[in-house]
């Protein structure tokens, strides 16, 4: 997907602030923070949305999921953390490559 940001950030077209690397996985810091401690897990390989996804794409899914707890102790969110996945335009999702959310730290915060 050449128009695609985030494939273009998997593609070291556009740098982030790396948090984890895999075959499969990029974890990079939010440009836009809404915490102290903000990064986004996603998948190299495109996928539109949550919607878009099949059974598929389970393990990928899980692993995904399944990085945020040991990424957001890596980050300092020992107390915990709060996870993310917007899907579509009524869910405000603005890049649509799918991406989790990781964020905590500092004031408590909430977003819907
Ligand atoms: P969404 O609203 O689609 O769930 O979230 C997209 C997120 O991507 C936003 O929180 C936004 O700050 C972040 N973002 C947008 N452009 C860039 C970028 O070029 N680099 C990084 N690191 N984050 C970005
Ligand atoms: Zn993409």
């Amino acid at each position: 997907m050449s128009d695609c940001l985030f494939c273009k950030i998997v593609a070291g077209e556009i740098p982030c602030g790396k948090v984890y690397e895999d075959d499969e996985v990029l974890a990079f810091h939010d440009i836009h923070p809404f915490a102290r401690v903000h990064f986004l897990i996603i998948p190299k390989a495109h996928v539109a949305s949550l919607a878009d996804c099949t059974t598929g794409h389970g393990m990928l899914l899980g692993k995904m999921l399944l990085l945020a707890p040991r990424l957001a102790r890596e980050q300092g969110l020992d107390a915990g953390f709060k996870t993310l996945i917007n899907t579509g335009r009524g869910g405000g999702q603005e890049v649509f490559h799918i991406h989790i959310h990781v964020f905590g730290g500092g004031d408590p915060v909430k977003r819907s």
